[in-house]
């Protein structure tokens, strides 16, 4: 059997990944045909052979890090502005603006009375037109042309509008299962109208969710879904299924049919223009020209490109409890003639700009250049030494295991367990942060020479203001 995993560049993201949480999906947009999957934390496929491979399986399991989850199809993440070239193609074609179309942003929404969303930028036109827009990533900008889209006149009411705005969300690959020759592939989510109509008793209008305007509300994508979506900008309209087996030796007619609806072409937004998708197009070139990812920038390649950063919870102790933001990043490769489709989530790891588009960066070098430039050389060493796993799953995983002992004690009476967590003391509850770690053994030797050269450097967040 071959795949379309290319070798080189999949052993390089997991090197990128480890000690991360999240997922990074690479496709040849031409094919469908899956370059590289990686999610992170990661686990040797050989500790669940042998003598110790039950145990260690229990062990994954009850690991709160989720070392078995494959975040790339099955992490469900706010896609946030990752979002907009999307969105911004949908207006586009539905015609509510134009290219040229602009949003007076003063660094706030203010047509629905909270002024919400916030937008980074203040005025200076930084969303004077569809391009400039996608360049600075205006929240404002995108909040309002999402309410163009579900309260266009041509529908009857916002409920039409928004279920016409979700076909197009279904038609990229959002909130369904797209058919990976993997198992376990979540959907993600776009809720339907019914969701809304239940919690806002049936009355709800284009204010109330119109943060899904910039990929947020109850949005949900699997960077798998992402990776997909930008194949479809890329190709203009269509995609291959995303899949890994290329042939099988000695295919049999069954194979045949397996494998045949990986051939079969989706044209699924086909019928938009090419002048509408290259509205866009040219907007997520100027993201890393100009704008938000100027840091993705490759010598001789035209990178197409979206940030993105969402703002993330969660409950521990009882109490919401508010984490890093998670880094995301999606493009393609070159403007021309693409080659490549990435998208990268990091979770609680901080701005877009930071993690994920350099991540997508040194991706994109090696595919297309076969080489690594020697910024890339020492991005990768800083990001590859840097662990990034959130603080608080110590604290967690502390509290379900003796959760887990504590009822072991009520049903058998055997406190070997319970005394366990008596004798160790509680992992502090302090608030999680990146924190960069000890070298890493794994990784090939120039990393780590470099790793630790960089090391004491221990804080690279970014604090220019990236946006979202
Ligand atoms: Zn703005």
């Amino acid at each position: 059997m071959r795949t379309h995993i290319d070798i080189e560049l999949q052993q390089l993201a997991e090197v990128l990944m480890s000690n991360k949480v999240g997922g990074v999906v690479a496709i040849d947009p031409k094919t469908g045909g899956i370059l590289t999957m990686v999610s992170g934390p990661n686990y040797n496929p050989n500790d669940l052979s042998g003598s110790e491979g039950s145990k260690n399986f229990s062990r994954m399991q009850l690991d709160v890090s989720g070392p078995m989850l494959n975040r790339a199809i099955a992490g469900r993440y706010e896609p946030g502005s990752t979002y907009k070239p999307l969105g911004a193609l949908i207006a586009l074609n539905e015609k509510v603006i134009t290219s040229s179309w602009g949003y007076p942003c003063g660094g706030r929404y203010t047509l629905c009375g909270h002024g919400k969303p916030e937008c980074t930028h203040k005025g200076g036109g930084h969303a004077a037109n569809v391009r400039l827009a996608i360049a600075n990533s205006c929240n404002a900008y995108f909040a309002h042309i999402y309410r163009l889209t579900v309260d266009n006149p041509r529908y009857k009411n916002v409920y039409e509008g928004y279920l016409h705005w979700k076909e197009y969300m279904n038609a990229f690959g959002l909130g369904v299962r797209l058919g990976v020759d993997l198992p376990n592939e979540n959907t993600g989510g776009i809720p339907d109208t019914v969701v809304y109509n239940r919690e806002n008793a049936g009355h709800w209008n284009s204010c109330t969710n119109l943060t899904l305007g910039i990929g947020q509300d109850k949005m949900q994508t699997t960077p798998l879904q992402m990776a997909n979506a930008m194949c479809v900008i890329a190709n203009k309209g269509y995609y291959y299924t995303p899949h890994f087996v290329k042939e099988i030796e000695g295919e049999t007619e069954r194979d045949q049919e397996k494998l045949g609806r990986f051939s079969e072409r989706h044209d699924v937004l086909t019928n938009i223009p090419d002048v509408v998708f290259n509205e866009v197009i040219e907007g997520m070139s100027d993201v890393v020209k100009v704008g938000t990812a100027q840091g993705a920038q490759i010598q001789g390649v035209e990178v197409c490109a979206k940030t993105g950063t969402a703002e993330n919870y969660t409950i521990l102790d009882r109490q919401r409890v508010k984490l890093p933001n998670n880094s995301m990043f999606v493009c393609f490769a070159p403007k021309e003639n693409p080659r490549i489709a990435i998208a990268v989530f990091v979770q609680n790891a901080g701005f877009g700009a930071t993690w994920a588009a350099p991540i997508a960066r040194i991706l994109l070098e090696k595919y297309l250049l076969d080489t690594l430039t020697a910024k890339s050389k020492l991005d990768s060493a800083r990001i590859a030494g840097t662990n990034l796993m959130p603080s608080y799953f110590k604290r967690l995983q502390y509290k379900e295991d003796s959760i887990r002992a504590f009822k072991w004690f009520q049903v058998t009476k055997d406190s070997s367990y319970i005394d366990r967590f008596s004798q160790i003391n509680v992992p502090d509850y302090s608030l999680p942060h990146p924190h960069n770690n000890k070298t890493n053994h794994n990784l090939p030797v120039w990393m780590s020479i470099l790793s630790a050269a960089l090391l004491p450097k221990s804080n690279f967040e970014n604090l220019h203001s990236y946006t979202a």
